[in-house]
């Protein structure tokens, strides 16, 4: 793409901001998330009218004319909620756990994109007899589960890919989010202590609660309705 052409759709995107939007801002990720959050919108009549997956737009306006969607990467969806730039997110107990949030309330658990938070090391390899090195994104998570367990550890930050970290000496265990546990195998690594259960969480701002509750609550009714008939 020239520079021109760049500019051209980055001023596009720009214009598509409507800084006088009254209704409710939603805040969700790609991925698992948005896949499995987008029935409940839909049962609520929130239906997305481009497909975020083929376009580099950041704002989606929905059939809802009073619901707007944000696409964010995931660990920035609490952020987005607890300043009021989006009303209400979606976003992993994992990421809520890591990364806290003020000012929001966590109000329903939607019980999608369900994994767990836990310890993982190479197959079979035996932990040193010296302080461990746990190599995570999850600093906070890891911190706080190894002092729990009256361990102190050394904590190495990462931002991906973690399963590779003990297979080339970077960290004793790494804490990750494990589904079927098939990206550890894959990777000559097996689980080792489970941390805690994870799901996604519905979180609304505290002011956009009280000043929006007409426009939130037959969509906060209509996910509590899904949630009940899945479970
Ligand atoms: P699996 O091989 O099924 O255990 O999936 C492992 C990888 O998928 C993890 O390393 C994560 O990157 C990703 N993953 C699976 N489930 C989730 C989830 N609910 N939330 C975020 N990431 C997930």
């Amino acid at each position: 793409m020239t520079g021109n052409n760049q500019k051209q759709q980055d001023n596009a995107l720009l214009n598509e901001v409507d800084n006088e939007f009254n209704g409710l801002t939603l805040a969700l990720s790609k991925g698992r998330i948005l896949d499995e959050t987008m029935p409940l919108l839909q049962a609520a009549g929130v239906d997305l009218l481009e497909d975020p997956s083929a376009s580099r737009k950041l704002i989606f306006p929905t059939t809802h004319p009073n619901v707007r969607v944000l696409i964010l990467r995931a660990s920035d969806v609490p952020t987005y909620v607890e300043h009021g730039a989006a009303d209400f997110g979606v976003a992993g107990k994992d990421v809520l756990l890591e990364h806290g949030a003020n000012h929001v309330y966590e109000l329903l658990d939607l019980r999608i994109a369900q994994c767990k938070l836990m310890t993982a090391g190479v197959k079979g390899a035996t932990l040193p007899n010296r302080r461990l090195r746990i190599a995570t994104k999850y600093v906070n998570v890891a911190r706080a589960y190894f002092a729990s367990q009256g361990q102190q550890v050394d904590v190495i930050k990462l931002y991906g890919s973690m399963e590779l970290a003990p297979l080339v000496g970077l960290g004793d265990l790494i804490v990750d989010v494990v589904d079927t546990g098939n990206t550890l195998i894959a990777n000559g690594l097996e689980p080792r202590d489970h941390i805690c259960d994870v799901s996604s969480r519905l979180i609304v701002n505290q002011v956009s609660y009280k000043r929006k509750f007409a426009l939130l609550e037959p969509i906060l009714d209509s996910f509590k309705e899904s949630i009940k008939a899945t479970s």
